[in-house]
């Protein structure tokens, strides 16, 4: 039996009109015509000599063609590595030279930048531009649609996929068919995906949120999606008419908040409001349950892992609780120097195992050896607790973790309390050298457009609330977080812009 992606999902796609993919344009592609457009693409790829094994590094904007030539690297056995759009030639270098790939697919504008590197990293390179248009095209259309997918093994890698680089340099997470399978059935399971849903998709896609969550299970399913270039709250919104899921990072949940025109009538379409790759608020979670009547439903996963747990279809839906473990999942809670497994609400390195876990980080042996345990389970990097009732609260991650005066202070804890306080719109709140403490606690403070709120009124709010040592020693106010293109707060930006503040 194959475990080739392809073939556990799209099988019998060569037979299906429904549509998988409407465009922003109006213009839709059906499964057959998709399932065509892969196998040219496919038997292109063979021609180029791109085989089992092989990367094919792919940077390029979201279109029909950039996931047919996914699903076509899949189907010719090969190794599919897309690349943050936004990365420039010099930090492409990197990844280029890191990953060697065979092909490099890119938009025509950056030929001339990637093509130097590729040419000395020995690879080839094509095109392919936003409206799916480019040198890959050309050249498919002469093949022929029918291709015999190569069959693949369960360890088989299918993608290297990159770290959001939220703390440090970029891993590249090694995926085999097996994890990717195994999650994508999980989670059509789990969230009552059908081929009658229809998908607001307005993530990118070189990152496992819009090309495996979102992507995988809406092909599992044989749903359909509506693609969106970037995130654009009033055409969202009036998508939701017609659709029934919407996937997103958190700061489109906040975004959406704010237009006058979410309300339960804009939303009485939708089934399911998912959201991951960040924490969610609280404060969000609930604000959009009295405006729209729906819970969102967040779900906890990683690059390296797939997704971990989620909250429950049926069943409440824990304002700040990332749900249970999926099922085959296993996550423990373990001291993070022992590895010693910790007890119901003790909080600690969050570890996990199963089908959904990587084969390692390409070309780091060493680095794979150490986030493993000995038994097999692999050390997330997040901390957190699970209740007696098996669900699981994400404080942090290990290394944003603060140490001041010798006690520990978890970050989220401050900015839970910093944003409740009436006049903040959010925080973050990071440890920087401090002369006596080791780490002094520091927070940055968004304020809510029009509110004057200063330094000392959020101490003294602070002052009743939280024990002396976990109170910041100073409070900065910003206009905006540092975010990355997934949505997530760069601390380390912060912790280098305040690295001297008590110097
Ligand atoms: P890098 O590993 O390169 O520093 P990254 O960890 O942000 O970057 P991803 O694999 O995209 O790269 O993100 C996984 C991380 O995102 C998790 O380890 C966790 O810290 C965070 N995350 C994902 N979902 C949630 C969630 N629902 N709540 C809180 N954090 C989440
Ligand atoms: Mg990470």
């Amino acid at each position: 039996m194959t475990w080739n992606l392809f073939d556990r999902l799209l099988a019998s796609a060569a037979s299906d009109q429904s549509i998988c993919i409407e465009n922003d344009d109006g213009t839709a592609l059906s499964y057959a015509e998709l399932a065509a457009l892969s196998g040219r693409f496919a038997n292109l790829l063979a021609k180029l000599g791109v085989g089992p094994g092989h990367r094919v590094a792919c940077k390029v904007e979201k279109s029909v063609e950039a996931i047919a030539l996914y699903l076509a690297t899949l189907r010719a056995g090969a190794v599919y590595l897309p690349l943050n759009t936004a990365y420039t030639p010099a930090e492409s270098e990197y990844f280029i030279r890191d990953a060697q790939p065979t092909l490099i697919v890119c938009d025509p504008k950056e030929k001339a930048a990637l093509g130097a590197i590729t040419d000395k990293a020995g690879g080839r390179i094509e095109t392919l531009d936003q409206d799916g248009k480019g040198s890959v095209v050309d050249a498919a259309a002469a093949c022929p649609s029918e291709f015999e997918t190569v069959a693949r093994a369960k360890d088989d890698l299918a993608a290297i996929l990159y770290t959001s680089g939220t703390t440090g340099r970029s891993k590249g997470a090694m995926l085999t068919h097996g994890n990717l399978v195994s999650n994508a059935l999980t989670l059509v399971e789990q969230w009552r995906y059908t081929s009658d849903d229809v998908l607001i998709h307005a993530l990118p896609v070189y990152h496992i949120h819009g090309l495996f969550v979102a992507g995988n299970v809406t092909f599992a399913a044989r749903a359909r999606m509506i693609f969106m270039q970037k995130f654009d709250a009033e055409r969202i919104l009036s998508a939701m008419a017609r659709a029934t899921v919407l996937m997103g990072v958190p700061t489109f949940y906040v975004r959406l908040l704010q237009s006058p025109n979410l309300s339960r009538a804009s939303t009485a379409h939708m089934r399911l409001f998912v959201a991951g790759s960040a924490p969610l608020l609280a404060e969000t979670h609930r604000e959009w349950h009295d405006r729209t009547g729906h819970e969102i439903l967040e779900r906890y996963g990683m690059t390296e892992t797939g997704m971990i747990t989620s909250n429950p279809y049926e069943g409440p839906r824990i304002p700040g609780s990332v749900g249970r473990p999926l099922p085959g999942v296993e996550v423990r809670i373990a001291d993070p120097e022992t590895g010693t497994p910790l007890g119901v609400d003790e909080v600690g390195m969050i570890e996990v195992k199963g089908p959904n876990v990587f084969a390692g980080y390409w070309q780091m042996p060493e680095k794979t050896a150490a986030e493993f345990r000995a038994d097999g389970f692999f050390i997330t990097g997040d901390l957190g607790k699970i209740g007696r009732d098996s669900t699981v609260q994400i404080v942090g991650r290990g290394k944003d973790l603060i140490i001041s005066g010798g006690f520990n202070v978890y970050p989220k804890e401050i900015e839970t309390e910093i944003d409740a306080i009436p006049g903040v719109t959010e925080s973050a709140v990071v440890g920087v050298p401090h002369a006596d403490f080791g780490e002094g606690v520091t927070a940055a403070v968004v304020r809510t457009p029009g509110a004057s709120i200063d330094e000392r009124a959020i101490l003294n709010a602070l002052s009743g609330r939280l024990a002396k040592f976990k109170q910041p020693k100073r409070v900065i106010f910003v206009d905006q977080l540092p975010r990355n293109t997934m949505g997530k707060v760069q601390k380390n930006l912060l912790r280098e812009r305040f690295a001297d503040l008590y110097a």
